[in-house]
Formats: C-alpha cells, sequence, structure tokens
C-alpha cells in the first residue's frame, strides 16, 4: 500500500516538474541524505540600507553539501517543499535559525514556501519559537493565491509577535496591488528582474519608480533584489529604495566567510 503512495506521488512530481524518473530517485536519495547526515546548511546574503550603505540585515538560503558538491536550491527546492520531508526540514530550519539569531546581531530573514505558510501549525511553531526575535519572513505573492482571508489572518498575527514579513519576488505574481492594500506589509523585495536593465530600459525604471512611490505613500519599506553594477546603484539611490541587496555587494556566503567579512556580526564567540 505505501508502496504504491510512493509510486504515486513519484508520477505526480515527475508530471508536474517535468522530471525523469532517474532524477527524481536521485533527488529523494539526496533529500534523504542530506536530512540523515546533516547535510542543508545557510548561506546568508547581506542587504543594506540604501542611505549609508550600512548593513541592516541578512537573508538566510539554504543550500545542500555533499562530499564537496554545493546544491543550489533551484536543484531541489519545488521537489522538497512537495515532499514528505517537508517537515523535517522545518524542523531543522527553526533550529539552525534559532542558533543563529541567538548568535547573530542582525536580523535573518528566512524564506517561507506557500506549503508553510498555508499550515496553520507551521505557523504556530513559528510564532512560539521566534517570538519578539529578530526574525524576518519573506514570503511571495503565491502564497496569498488560495486564501487571502487566511493570510491576512495569519500576518495580523505574525505582527503582533513584531515579526516583519518581506513579500519576495515583488511584481512577479498575481496579486500585487490588493495585497498592498489588504495585508499588513513590512517590505516588498523588489524581483531582479525589473532591476536588470534598468538602465537601458526607461520601462523597468518607471516600474520600479512607480512601485516605490507606491509603497512609500503606504509606510512600506522596499529593497531592490539582484543588483550587480554601480550604475544600476546609482539609479535605485535615485528613486529611493530602502534596501538594497545583491552580488554587487555579496552573493550568499557561507558563515564562516561572513564573520570573517563582518565580523562585528558575531555576538558572543561559540
Ligand atoms: P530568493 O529568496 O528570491 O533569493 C534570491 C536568489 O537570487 C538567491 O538564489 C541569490 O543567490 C540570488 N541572487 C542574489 N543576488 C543576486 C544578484 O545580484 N544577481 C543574481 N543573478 N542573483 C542574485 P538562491 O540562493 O539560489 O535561492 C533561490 C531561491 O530559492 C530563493 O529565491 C528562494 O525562493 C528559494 N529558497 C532559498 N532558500 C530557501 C529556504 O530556506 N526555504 C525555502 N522555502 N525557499 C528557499
Ligand atoms: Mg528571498
Ligand atoms: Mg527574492
Ligand atoms: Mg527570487
Amino acid at each position: 500500500e505505501a508502496k504504491k503512495v510512493g509510486a504515486g506521488e513519484f508520477r505526480f512530481f515527475a508530471q508536474f516538474m517535468e522530471l525523469k524518473a532517474q532524477e527524481i530517485i536521485s533527488l529523494d536519495y539526496l533529500l534523504e541524505k542530506a536530512l540523515k547526515e546533516n547535510l542543508f546548511v545557510f548561506y546568508y546574503q547581506p542587504y543594506f540600507k540604501v542611505e549609508d550603505l550600512s548593513l541592516a540585515g541578512l537573508e538566510a538560503l539554504v543550500r545542500i553539501k555533499v562530499d564537496g558538491t554545493v546544491y543550489n536550491p533551484s536543484q531541489f527546492i519545488d521537489y522538497l517543499e512537495r515532499s514528505r520531508f517537508l517537515p523535517k526540514f522545518e524542523e531543522w530550519m527553526f533550529e539552525e535559525i534559532s542558533k543563529k539569531t541567538e548568535r547573530f546581531r542582525v536580523p535573518i530573514s528566512v524564506n517561507i514556501s506557500a506549503r508553510s505558510f498555508n499550515r496553520e501549525d507551521f505557523i504556530e511553531r513559528f510564532l512560539s519559537r521566534f517570538q519578539h526575535k529578530e526574525v524576518r519572513l519573506e514570503i511571495t505573492e503565491r502564497v496569498f493565491i488560495e486564501n487571502i482571508l487566511y493570510a491576512k489572518e495569519i500576518l495580523k498575527r505574525i505582527k503582533e509577535k513584531n515579526i516583519k514579513v518581506m513579500i519576495d519576488d515583488f511584481g512577479t505574481g498575481y496579486c500585487a496591488l490588493s495585497c498592498l492594500r489588504f495585508l499588513p506589509i513590512d517590505v516588498i523585495k523588489i524581483d531582479m528582474s525589473f532591476i536588470k536593465d534598468i538602465i537601458k530600459n526607461k520601462k523597468d525604471k518607471d516600474l520600479v519608480e512607480v512601485i516605490v512611490l507606491l509603497a512609500q505613500k503606504l509606510g512600506i519599506e522596499t529593497l531592490a533584489e539582484g543588483v550587480e553594477t554601480q550604475g544600476q546603484l546609482d539609479i535605485i539611490k535615485q528613486i529611493g529604495c530602502t534596501y538594497v541587496q545583491g552580488f554587487l555587494f555579496d552573493k550568499p556566503l557561507p558563515e564562516e566567510e561572513l564573520l570573517v567579512k563582518y565580523p562585528f556580526i558575531a555576538g558572543v564567540a561559540e
């Protein structure tokens, strides 16, 4: 019986993600191994205040590190979020982020999948674990598609615990305006596809300008994702985004490298 369900699950994933059976079997194997042998790690990508380029926070981005190979989320996260491994991964994330909030002096933002966000037990655990801690949630507009009333209720509870909410990849989803009107959001992360050609593409620049203006009117902060050049930064500055993040400053860094470059992040030594 269990095997049957497993096979069905496989076929569903295969169709959904257009993966070959072989790829699925190796993904499954990889995730099982990663959980068993504790091979998940977070890299941390800083973001900065545009005003003075001071460090404002860190985004935790997951990796799997196995025998010198580093797997990026694009290689496993979609599968992970739909697999039986999700609860164990969430548990690992809670543990790991808890430790880091004790250790780091700056806020840490974590990416939360729509799957997790839309489960009340996950949110309950998250809140009891992180209330009044310097943790921020990154969620995408996808989260709101399922049930915007539920999302509103949950976000209200998150706010009550003083946890900030960031909308990730903003502009690529479906409910941009109604989200802003309806939901208590702290920061909009403007998707990097809008930033990429901002120097030569007037339309993109206009769009970012309008998003920032709108956010300002609503008392929401903005972050420009994927800033790679000084030219892009100049425009972002001129437009008046609150924060900036991207390879111009840092790639996602392993903890050791992060602490070498920004030693003041570490609070108490381990
Ligand atoms: P995201 O949250 O939008 O993360 C930003 C991604 O863009 C990161 O890729 C980062 O390395 C990349 N990036 C940052 N700055 C630049 C830049 O200047 N140029 C370019 N070309 N890329 C840049 P990464 O780490 O591979 O993460 C990809 C996505 O995987 C994330 O997108 C997020 O949606 C998801 N993800 C990562 N970690 C987790 C996690 O712990 N849980 C969940 N549920 N999803 C995660
Ligand atoms: Mg993110
Ligand atoms: Mg993003
Ligand atoms: Mg993204």
